[in-house]
């Protein structure tokens, strides 16, 4: 099901069965010429039949549609490759899109937990399991790589890229300064708390992401559009709330050391 949430902007809420999360919102503009998806649900069944259904229900032609991809999390880019077009373009963080890489990919994980003592093969186990691996998009997609300051134009929309690190190293909010939309990804949710990422601490995330929510708490918006779940919730009090909840886990670890 598809709900209207402005003029020419649509939701449709993506289910991710066995997920807590629960599900994805993808968000659509009909541009007039071209459309535009940002997030799509993971590359597996249940997720295409919700998107091809809100598609139709919006009469969204494909072949007039691209892409946006807030982060590498395969709840947002599983599904891309199934529903581009040959004239798409896909457009992503080009930080992220490293991770797509079959010569780096998941190999930087697999070598510090190695490091640190978990036995190899509970590892490749544990990896084959993995939503992130299982409903990631079966072929790499060609991509139109973004950096901070971007903008992508869809009709009436001018969206501004965000590079916003922390819960990936590449996630991108989209901010639509006319409109005062912020479209926040993963980075922030209202009935969830972002998880903040860790691959082979070769950064500090959790610094970035502390960072990255200063970078847009003076931002002027009316309407934060995250990746999953409602949003009803006001920015600058959301941030604060984060803040305050990183702070006291981090006194619990400092005390448990
Ligand atoms: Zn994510």
């Amino acid at each position: 099901m598809a709900d209207e949430i402005m003029k020419r902007l649509y939701r449709i809420v993506v289910p991710l069965p066995n997920s807590p999360l629960k599900d994805l919102n993808s968000y659509v503009i009909k541009g007039g010429d071209r459309n535009l998806i940002i997030d799509t649900g993971f590359n597996r069944g249940v997720c295409y039949e919700a998107m091809q259904k809100g598609l139709a229900e919006l009469d969204i032609d494909l072949n007039k549609t691209d892409f946006m991809l807030t982060h590498m999390h395969a709840d947002h880019t599983g599904l891309v490759a199934r529903l581009a077009s040959e004239t798409s373009k896909i457009y992503f963080s080009r930080i992220d899109a490293k991770v797509f890489d079959k010569d780096v990919s998941w190999q930087p994980l697999i070598d510090f937990a190695e490091i640190n003592g978990f036995p190899a093969g509970e590892l490749q186990k544990a990896l084959a399991s993995h939503p992130g691996l299982k409903y990631s998009p079966e072929e790499i997609p060609v991509f139109t790589l973004l950096d901070d300051g971007d903008v992508i134009e869809c009709g009436p929309y001018r969206l501004k890229c965000i590079a916003t690190p922390g819960h990936t190293q590449g996630h991108i909010c989209l901010y639509e300064k006319d409109k005062r939309i912020l479209f926040s990804g993963d980075h922030i949710l209202f009935d969830i708390t972002p998880h903040i990422e860790s691959w082979a601490y070769t950064t500090n995330s959790l610094a970035d992401y502390m960072a990255s929510l200063d970078k847009i708490y003076n931002l002027p918006v009316n309407l934060v559009l995250p990746g999953h779940r409602n949003f009803l919730g006001d920015l600058k009090s959301r941030i604060d709330e984060l803040k305050i909840h990183h702070r006291e886990r981090a006194d619990e670890v400092l005390n448990v050391l």
